[in-house]
């Protein structure tokens, strides 16, 4: 079993960053990067608002660049995923699916996953810029003139549906119920966009898709229509449409500190504000994991610094 002064758990913005700032502080830190190495950006193409790329930067691609750049400062990443962790011991102790570790401080940056509604090619397509988004600030800009739909009936998927009429020449929300779970003030703001359409009782049975040749030559699978069925009257048809935001929730990769630390109700670890300590000394969290509001690449990987200098800080006070 080997001892760190730090383990950083994830390799997504908020890992490598921490990774970053760690290493340069002379902390050696230890890196486990799980089953999705770089995180949620390796599953998309284009980023356009990551700030130093002024046309843009393939998500694997910037990944790649902070993992190279953590590494050049010392940084040990190893492809290993936490089974196990005891926060509360003295050192603290995490256990992989290949060894076990101790550490003084525990930086948690596993992120949050988007909820798909389970028909498969939803998922597959939005992996390969098929127009399919879980984000419509990450996405929104791409769909301009375009008619688009927003899969949910919550507070996240009514604003997203109205943000989204900023770009879209039309928006239809599919909620599966006859009202939304929405506050009554965004449903109002929402029903007086005339971009807007609520279709009620319905969900997405399946997605229609054409091939489409890039300039470079190359064929990709882009979305050209929903199959929806009405859950009243188990009516099909068809709803052309050239993007689709599913907008019916995140899961925060929290599981392994279930009974340890302190979650809000949908699971997102709690950090004492304006910090990324959690009330566990030694303890930090940052990036998606602990952030439900903003949930974006460069929110991540500040925190990710926060995380480091915090840990830093930590570890000096204990002399
Ligand atoms: P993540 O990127 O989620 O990384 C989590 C890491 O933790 C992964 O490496 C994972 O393997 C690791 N991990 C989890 N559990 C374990 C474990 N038990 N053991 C070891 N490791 C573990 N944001 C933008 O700013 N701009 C965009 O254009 C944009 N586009 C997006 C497109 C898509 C399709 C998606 C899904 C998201 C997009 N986002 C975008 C959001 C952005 O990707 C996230 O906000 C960001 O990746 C969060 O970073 P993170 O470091 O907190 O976690």
């Amino acid at each position: 079993m080997s001892h760190h002064k730090v383990i950083i758990i994830g390799t997504g913005p908020a890992g490598y960053t921490a990774a970053i700032y760690a290493s340069r502080a002379n902390l050696a830190p230890l890196v486990f990067e799980g089953a999705q190495p770089g995180g949620q950006l390796t599953i998309t193409t284009e980023v356009e608002n990551f700030p130093g790329f002024r046309e843009g930067i393939l998500g694997p691609s910037l990944m790649d660049e902070m993992r190279a750049q953590a590494e050049r400062f010392g940084t040990e990443i190893r492809s290993e995923t936490v089974l196990r962790a005891d926060v509360a011991a003295t050192p603290k102790r995490v256990a992989t699916d290949k060894g076990e570790y101790t550490c003084d401080a525990l930086i948690i940056a596993t992120g949050a996953s988007a909820k798909w509604m389970g028909i498969g090619k939803d998922e597959a397509l939005s992996r390969t810029g098929g127009g399919v988004s879980a984000c419509a600030t990450c996405d929104g800009f791409f769909f301009r003139g375009k008619e688009i739909a927003v899969v949910g009936g919550g507070d996240t998927a009514v604003e997203e549906a109205t943000f989204l009429t900023k770009f879209a020449s039309k928006v239809t929300l599919i909620h599966r119920r006859d009202q939304l779970r929405a506050s009554k003030a965004m449903q109002e703001r929402a029903f007086a966009n005339p971009k807007l359409q609520v279709r009620w009782n319905a969900v997405v049975e399946d997605i229609a898709t054409r091939t489409q040749t890039l300039a470079t030559g190359e064929t990709v699978e882009k979305i050209s229509a929903l199959h929806l069925k009405d859950t009243v009257t188990g009516a099909l048809d068809e709803l052309a449409v050239e993007g689709l935001f599913v907008a019916i929730g995140h899961q925060p990769n929290t599981h392994l500190f279930a009974g340890q630390l302190p979650m809000d109700a949908a699971g997102y670890l709690q950090v004492v504000p304006g910090t990324t300590r959690t009330p566990v000394a030694g303890v930090f969290a940052c990036g998606d994991v602990q952030d439900h509001q903003y949930r974006q690449a460069i929110t991540a990987a500040g925190s990710g610094c926060m995380a480091a200098i915090d840990a830093e800080r930590w570890l000096g006070e204990q002399g």
